[in-house]
């Protein structure tokens, strides 16, 4: 079975941060991913944007490449279901949607396509609610698992874009490499450095080399136990699963 991974996409997905006033031109920046190739996008918010908000912004995506985009918002209590339907309805490339901060857990789906709307009770507040290494997210599914072999498991091939407009390998990293306004993300993506922690594989990483769990599992280079050692584990690392055979596993939050 080979476990080779090629993509011919620069940048496979992107995550952007916006806010009200969104501090930047996202309808510039869904074009430049367009043009990098870029398949999956998720734009996440922190407070409560309505609908026609994120419809105006993916008015810019009608003709584009991608075929994955994820929406992340505050759940609005003044903003009906039928309106979160209606988009997905309008703009079929949304693939799911996820309200935080919701009285009600809970799912119902688009009409068209039967895309997923969660509603969530946690509340994501900002970039540093991301980065949960937990066995949930595993994935078996062999695209990933290839990826993981060579390359990092949530970083290669990302480009983050955070709430001031900040282009990152992720929102929250702390390095910038530039603002959306003054340099363009094809200038940034050929940038060794920008690329340097795609190449951080699990076979690296201090505790997950040792894991039989390691291309399953994801990874997070935001939050380091010490966080001037890139290859250090990850800082929310707290307890070790024990495994059944007695062999100490995978870390778990
Ligand atoms: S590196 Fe960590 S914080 Fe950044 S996107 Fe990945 S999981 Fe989230």
């Amino acid at each position: 079975m080979s476990l080779q991974w090629h993509n011919p996409s620069c940048i496979t997905n992107a995550i952007l941060d916006i806010r009200l006033p969104v501090a930047y031109d996202v309808k510039k920046v869904l074009c430049q991913l367009d043009e990098l190739g870029c398949r999956k996008i998720e734009i996440r918010s922190y407070e409560c944007l309505n609908p026609i908000i994120f419809s105006d912004l993916l008015n810019a995506t009608t003709e584009s490449v991608f075929n994955s985009i994820g929406i992340v918002t505050r759940f609005a209590p003044d903003v009906s279901e039928q309106a979160w339907q209606q988009l997905c309805d309008h703009h079929p490339r949304i693939t799911s949607i996820i309200l935080h901060d919701s009285p009600d857990s809970k799912e119902i789906t688009s009409n068209m396509l039967l895309t997923p709307i969660k509603f969530v009770g946690m509340q994501i507040s900002g970039a540093h609610c991301c980065g949960v290494i937990h066995p949930d997210y595993f994935t078996s599914l062999m695209e990933p698992v290839s990826e993981a072999h060579h390359y990092n498991s949530c970083l290669n091939r990302k480009i983050g874009i955070d709430l001031e407009g900040n282009i990152k390998n992720c929102p929250s990293m702390t390095q910038s490499f530039g603002h959306v306004s003054n340099i363009t993300l094809a200038e940034i993506v050929h940038q060794l450095d920008f690329q340097r922690v795609w190449h951080i594989a699990k076979d690296e990483v201090d505790i997950c080399r040792d894991c039989e769990f390691r291309y399953v599992c994801t990874d997070c280079r935001a939050y380091l136990e010490n966080p001037k050692m890139i290859l250090a584990s990850h800082s929310n690392v707290v307890t070790t699963l024990i495994l059944e055979n007695g062999k100490s596993g995978v870390p778990i939050l």
